[in-house]
């Protein structure tokens, strides 16, 4: 058989036993690649296969590491990796806590992937998320797998460039339509056959069910926002910092304790549901008092297409809504940042129609508070919160 003709073989190897997989599997561009050891992915639904490597390959054995790559572009490993902020080798490590969030998964009736771990390699049991394996889990010795950007985020060097068309690979928007689509494929199987797989009944139904408390949310974001700059940081999903375990007893001094000041960019502009922006005012003003902000160190910008003039406000109420038509907030968020002082947080509320700063701030967090349906995502660098209409069921769901 050609390459090619493996390939095609593989994949339909993987479609017939994991069915409810096919459309993310069918989406997939193969490329071919040295030096990947055997089969990698990225986040744009690339797979790279080494030829060499894989000639021996039945088509199981090369079919179940698709359905393992898809694993991770559809549960979002790249961007959980992010959050938790990789160091040096925790990397391979991570590789590790993804590779056995998927693999329990799989059945046992055929090959597993190539030296990839399951959560008894990890000295842990089944059906955990890849963040408690990552927390808990015992390092491997000597292991080498690394799956790609798709796993860790980190683009390897046989990676090629982000798509610029749609025959390069599959962009955000897409991405999220497939995994919506195999969400649904997953939730419909299971009342057909009853035999989906647990951990992916459970992503599935997080994932459709994506209603969330937004409260608890944006909460939870804000508190960790406020905490990781004051320095009471919870370690709960992240590992110390390398110099802090070097050595234990010197407290790095420029993170204790300090109240973070936080400016509030307000988008104004027609498109915004003025009954959502005033419950997010609220909201945030609450929770910014509760978390020890004091109200005089938030400073409120209201934006259109040109930021007003900085408001100080001692709470939402007394924000006064103008403008109307477009909306650029990189005019707001400029102006927060170029006001003295410095904010440490700049929390955003936007409906997403809007520009963002082409990089990330420095050493200023940037929360975006996102109203309405289906907004537009923010870039990477800034932490999202979306904030549906609450006329809505809510539906309360484990999230990462
Ligand atoms: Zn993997």
């Amino acid at each position: 058989m050609t390459p090619a003709e493996r390939l095609a073989s593989a994949r339909l190897w993987a479609a017939y036993h994991y069915p409810y997989m096919a459309s993310a599997l069918f989406a997939v561009r193969f490329v071919s690649a040295e030096n990947v050891g055997g089969v990698a992915a990225d986040e744009h639904f690339r797979i790279y296969v080494d030829h060499a490597q894989t000639s021996s390959w039945t088509s199981e054995l090369l079919g179940v590491e698709m359905v393992h790559q898809v694993g991770h572009l559809l549960r979002g490993h790249a961007s959980r990796a992010r959050e938790i902020g990789l160091v040096g080798d925790d990397l391979l490590h991570w590789v590790d806590s993804v590779d056995a969030e998927i693999n329990d998964d799989l059945s046992n009736t055929h090959a597993a992937p190539v030296d990839s771990a399951l959560p008894v390699d990890l000295g842990l049991a089944p059906s955990l998320f890849a963040e408690e394996y990552f927390v808990n889990g015992e390092r491997r010795a000597g292991t080498q797998r690394d799956c790609g950007s798709a796993a860790h985020g980190d683009p390897r060097q046989w990676e090629e460039p982000p798509p610029s068309s749609d025959i390069d690979g599959i962009r955000k928007g897409e991405t999220d339509l497939i995994r919506r689509r195999v969400a649904s494929e997953i939730l419909s199987h299971e009342q057909r056959h009853g035999s989906s797989p647990a951990g992916l009944l459970r992503w599935a139904n997080s994932l459709l069910n994506s209603r969330v408390d937004w409260r608890r949310e944006l909460g939870a974001t804000l508190r960790r926002g406020v905490a990781e700059i004051s320095g009471a940081v919870d370690y709960s999903y992240r590992r110390p910092s390398r110099r802090a375990g070097c050595s234990p007893d010197v407290v790095l001094p420029s993170l204790r304790h300090r109240v973070p000041r936080v400016s509030v960019v307000c988008d104004t502009s027609a498109s915004m549901n003025e009954n959502l922006l005033t419950e997010a005012l609220t909201e945030i003003d609450g929770l910014l008092a509760a978390s020890g902000v004091r109200l005089d160190a938030v400073s409120v910008f209201t934006c259109d297409a040109e930021a007003g003039p900085a408001q100080l406000v001692r709470s939402a109420s007394e924000i006064t809504l103008v403008g109307g038509g477009g909306t650029d907030l990189t005019v707001g968020i400029d102006a927060a940042v170029q006001s003295s002082p410095r904010p440490d947080l700049v929390v955003v509320i936007t409906d997403g129609w809007t520009p963002w700063p082409t990089s990330t701030l420095r050493t200023i967090r940037v929360l975006a508070v996102l109203l309405g349906e289906n907004p537009p995502a923010p870039p990477g660098w800034v932490q999202a919160v979306a904030i549906k209409d609450m006329a809505s069921p809510t539906v309360e769901v484990e999230t990462h």
